[in-house]
C-alpha cells in the first residue's frame, strides 16, 4: 500500500457526511450501461451498482466490492477493542453483521471483506467506507464508548476505532 501517514486525518462524525465518496476502485473508465459483475452478480445501470438482473450478453465487469475482495485491499477498518468488547464480543459482532446485511441488501458494493482478531480486540475489513462508518456507528449508539475516525481522502480510505 502506498497510502503515506500524512494522508490520514482525524474526522469529526459530522464531518464524514461531505467527506466520503462513493467508491470508484478500478473502475477507470467509464463503465457501459449495463454492466454486469461475473463474480457477486451485482447490476450497473443508470450510474450506479444495484441487484438486478441483466439480459443475457451484457457487458461483464468486476464491481469495485469484488475488484476489493481479490486484491484483499479493503476501504474501510474498524478496529474494536476494550474490556467490554472483550465481554461482549459476539454480541457487538453480531451487530456488525446486522448492520452489513441490512445495508448489502439495497448496496451491493456495501461488504464485510473479514473479521480478524488483532491485538486486545478485533478489526472487520470492508469493500467501502459507508459501511465501515455505519459499523461505527450502530455499535456506539448501542453501546457509547469511544468511537473516532481518520479518513484518507486520496485514497478514500476510512478507519473507524471504537473502544470501551
Ligand atoms: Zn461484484
Amino acid at each position: 500500500m502506498k497510502t503515506t501517514r500524512e494522508a490520514w486525518r482525524p474526522l469529526q462524525r459530522e464531518e464524514l457526511r461531505d467527506e466520503l465518496v462513493h467508491d470508484s476502485y478500478k473502475s477507470k473508465r467509464k463503465l457501459s450501461e449495463t454492466t454486469r459483475c461475473p463474480e457477486c452478480g451485482a447490476v450497473y445501470h443508470e450510474g450506479r451498482w444495484g441487484w438486478g438482473t441483466a439480459a443475457a450478453g451484457v457487458h461483464e465487469e468486476l464491481c469495485p466490492a469484488c475488484h476489493r475482495i481479490h486484491d484483499r485491499f479493503p476501504a474501510g477498518y474498524v478496529t474494536l477493542k476494550g474490556a467490554f468488547f472483550a465481554a461482549h464480543r459476539d454480541e457487538v459482532l453480531h451487530l456488525a453483521r446486522n448492520r452489513e446485511a441490512h445495508e448489502k441488501a439495497e448496496h451491493p458494493l456495501e461488504r464485510i471483506m473479514a473479521i480478524e482478531d488483532v491485538e486486545d480486540g478485533a478489526l472487520i475489513t470492508t469493500t467501502d467506507t459507508h459501511l465501515a462508518r455505519d459499523i461505527g456507528e450502530a455499535v456506539h449508539a448501542a453501546y457509547r464508548g469511544k468511537l473516532e475516525y481518520h479518513y484518507n481522502k486520496e485514497e478514500n480510505l476510512l478507519r473507524v476505532q471504537w473502544a470501551r
